[in-house]
């Protein structure tokens, strides 16, 4: 608790001093500016999500089709139960800290026993519950998330250590991986350079459900982790190619966000298409992105810079690739 104040506090300081560079006497320019702290601070819970008490987290089930549920982890991250007389098939893991009591959220719905996790792509909110859900389960990923999760690495000042063997995938592919549980096919396809260079999607034909992992952050913009070989143009050539691919009626579940019909995904690819128009035509016309911040080029889907990826972050991620 001490730490949190001690961070809140770091926080308010930064913002004081962010405020006191403006000139008083430019009042347009601070209003505008102070518009656009905004979203900074909307980041404290994400800041402090680090730090939280992890006993209030919730878990909410939704049943997506016979035998697929969709398990809403603290508001935030999606999980997929498929459920047969097999046992059952996780994709992704959520975080380490709501292992147990996703583990709780699928015996409510079964006895049978886990026994694939899929994790779509590295990023921990997906790969951390394989610490407390993979031990003696088939973990399933592209080959990155094992090279990624098995190798020690440094987030900000943090010391991340590579994952036991338990929590690390068994069973990866570069391709396409295909297998026949619950007496369905799964079709697990990995599609290049887009939320990063990880990304697996994941359909089961039969109840045509397709889990897409964070090439979809339903009714917000996307986080392009470009570090980790994303690419913006690359997310919106897969967002194209799936919403090509797939039959009209296929549910789409994302990481983020609510579940989405295909022509809902469309229309999101549509909004994205746009706003990388906008700023490329703003880049054209030698705009910098510090002046596309402030002339608010993308104001009109204001709304979707709420969860994670505000305006100013979204027009940061396009502009180098426009
Ligand atoms: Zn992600």
């Amino acid at each position: 608790m001490k730490k949190m104040h001690i961070r809140i506090s770091v926080l308010v300081i930064a913002c004081f001093f962010y405020f006191q560079t403006f000139r008083l006497s430019d009042l347009q320019t601070n209003i505008k500016r102070m518009k656009r702290i905004l979203p900074i601070l909307f980041l404290i819970p994400v800041i402090a999500s680090a730090q939280r008490d992890w006993s209030t987290a919730t878990i909410s089930t939704t049943k997506v089709s016979s035998g697929i549920y969709r398990l809403f982890v603290d508001n935030r991250v999606a999980v997929v139960a498929f459920i047969g007389t097999d046992g059952v098939l996780l994709v992704d893991a959520a975080y380490e800290q709501t292992a147990s009591l996703l583990k709780q959220s699928i015996t409510k719905l079964t006895d049978q026993p886990l026994r694939y996790l899929v994790n779509t792509h590295i990023h921990g909110d997906h790969t951390g519950g394989n610490l407390g859900l993979g031990s003696g389960v088939d973990i399933i990923s592209h080959h990155q998330v094992k090279n990624f999760l098995g190798t020690e690495r440094r987030q900000g000042e943090r010391i991340i250590p590579a994952f036991p063997e338990y929590a690390l995938p068994n069973i990866t592919f570069s391709d396409e991986l295909n297998i026949v549980f619950n007496g369905e096919p799964v079709i697990m396809k990995h599609l290049p350079e887009g939320h990063t260079n990880s990304d697996i999607i994941v359909y089961f034909p039969d109840s045509k459900v397709l889990v897409v992992g964070d090439l979809l952050f339903a009714d917000n913009f996307p986080y392009v982790d470009t570090g980790n070989g994303g690419h913006p143009l690359g997310y919106l050539k897969n967002v194209e190619w799936i919403t090509n691919q797939y039959p009209d009626d296929v549910t789409i579940i994302g990481g983020h966000g609510p579940v989405y019909t295909i022509s809902q995904y469309k229309d999101y690819l549509q909004t994205l298409l746009n706003t990388a128009e906008i700023v490329k035509t703003a880049k054209q016309n030698g705009m910098n992105a510090d002046q596309m911040k402030t002339n608010r080029i993308l104001q009109q889907w204001e709304s979707m810079g709420s969860f994670f990826i505000t305006e100013d972050r979204w027009i940061d991620t396009l502009y180098p690739y426009m």
